[in-house]
């Protein structure tokens, strides 16, 4: 359990709120986010697209969005005073991993630097 001003993976950074409009649903703590993204055909159709609508993409992460470049905030822990990195998604700010600035900037465990 976090304490007050922690952030733990599977939460969401800035929370289900943008600019006072409930925008994302979180259900289950560390879950799904919704809205999700589609993934069939409009209904009734509309003759195009003609194939089912699909999001390849470089990362899927836990709350089911896919992302091509992940996004990334810096924290200051107040109980440590340790500075975070938090790779989040870029839609809904799901928290997907937490790193120290050390690990961060080490090659060896972040071979991809997206800045
Ligand atoms: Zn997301």
């Amino acid at each position: 359990m976090a304490r007050p001003g922690e952030f733990q993976v599977g939460q969401l950074y800035l929370g289900e709120y943008r600019n006072g409009i409930k925008v994302w649903n979180q259900p289950i703590p560390g879950g799904l986010v919704y809205p999700q993204l589609p993934s069939k055909f409009p209904d009734p159709p509309m003759g195009y697209p003609t194939v089912v609508m699909s999001y390849p993409a470089l990362y899927y992460l836990g709350c089911g969005h896919p992302q091509n470049c992940l996004e990334i905030y810096q924290y200051g822990d107040p109980y440590t005073g340790q500075l975070l990195k938090l790779i989040c998604c870029g839609l809904c700010s799901y928290i997907s991993q937490i790193l120290t600035a050390d690990e961060y900037n080490s090659y060896i465990d972040t071979p991809i630097v997206i800045t």
